[in-house]
């Protein structure tokens, strides 16, 4: 067996809160419970989106809450040559195309996928002459793509027409998410990942793209995300509260609680290290609920 490779990923685009910690505690116990490696990445790859200053923030909390990660964090705006690499190799095997098409000409013609308008594949056979770039498309068929999933299940999409042909470049050069957070997690030897079921629906894009890249399936496991009583995820933009740096044990019990662990009520006044160590000879992936929401 090779050995457990698994990460955290949040992007710096405000304070950890709850439903963040929840995917960073699932994923640290899972790597720890099986002798494995944890990893930290910084996914700070569209600028407008991050928020100064909120990576160290991260970084500091996980650190008061006692989490110790194997490498030095990595940062997604230090690889752009990695994602134009794999860029390159997309382009070279003819994977992907330029498109010129404006989210406003994709929605009026296309009809509505899993997240957002399926893309019909207009500019599949070349960009009509004149006009602009605006994103490179990755191309995608409609065999199903199915994975299994250790909290979720069997789950699988068929691309072409639960999403379509997707942006793996936007035509201001920003590199896409799957594309960023597919040849890091090849490239740091990641073989297992544990975050937060939002990205259930990504995963099979990141899929095919592993496959297109010749890059190895990691294994995975949606955890349940946590929603507000409106079902809104935790968010930055939902308000949702900054971790508490006072009330580590208090809050780390309740992350176990959610995360359907049955840890004893003395861990609420013990100290971090001793909830740690009931965690570590405790942890249970299969105990985590199989849904992809659970309200706070
Ligand atoms: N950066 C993503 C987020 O904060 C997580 C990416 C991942 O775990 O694959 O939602």
């Amino acid at each position: 067996m090779p050995r457990y490779r698994g990460r955290f990923a949040p992007s710096p685009t405000g304070a950890l809160h709850l439903g963040s910690l929840m995917a960073a505690v699932a994923s640290y116990l899972e790597a720890k419970v099986r002798g494995g490696d944890w990893l930290l990445r910084i996914e700070d790859l569209d600028p407008p989106r991050m928020m100064a200053g909120a990576a160290a923030g991260i970084i500091a909390v996980l650190e008061q809450y006692g989490f110790q990660w194997d490498e030095e964090p990595i940062r997604q705006s230090d690889r752009i040559d990695r994602y134009e690499a794999a860029l390159a190799r997309l382009m070279a095997s003819g994977a992907v195309y330029p498109c010129s098409c404006s989210r406003k000409e994709v929605a009026a013609i296309a009809h509505a996928g899993i997240e957002g308008p399926v893309y019909p594949g207009t500019c599949r056979t070349g960009m009509a002459p004149g006009r602009p770039l605006r994103a490179w498309r990755v191309r995608v068929d409609d065999e199903p793509v199915v994975f299994p999933d250790a909290v979720q299940g069997e789950c699988g999409q068929r691309l072409q027409s639960d999403v379509g042909d997707f942006v793996v470049r936007r035509g201001d050069g920003l590199f896409a998410y799957q594309l960023a957070v597919v040849v890091d997690d090849a490239e740091q030897g990641v073989n297992a990942v544990v975050r937060g079921a939002d990205l259930l629906d990504s995963t099979p894009r990141q899929i095919h793209l592993q496959r297109l890249l010749g890059f190895p399936q990691p294994h995975y496991a949606h955890i349940p995300v946590l929603v507000n009583e409106a079902g809104e995820k935790l968010s930055k933009q939902t308000l949702a509260a900054p971790l508490d740096p006072d009330r580590v044990s208090e809050t780390l019990y309740r992350v176990l609680v959610l995360l359907g662990q049955r840890p004893p009520v003395t861990l609420i006044r013990a100290s971090a290290a001793d909830c740690w160590d009931w965690a570590f000879s405790h942890w249970q992936l299969q105990s985590v609920p199989s849904r992809r929401q659970i309200e706070c």
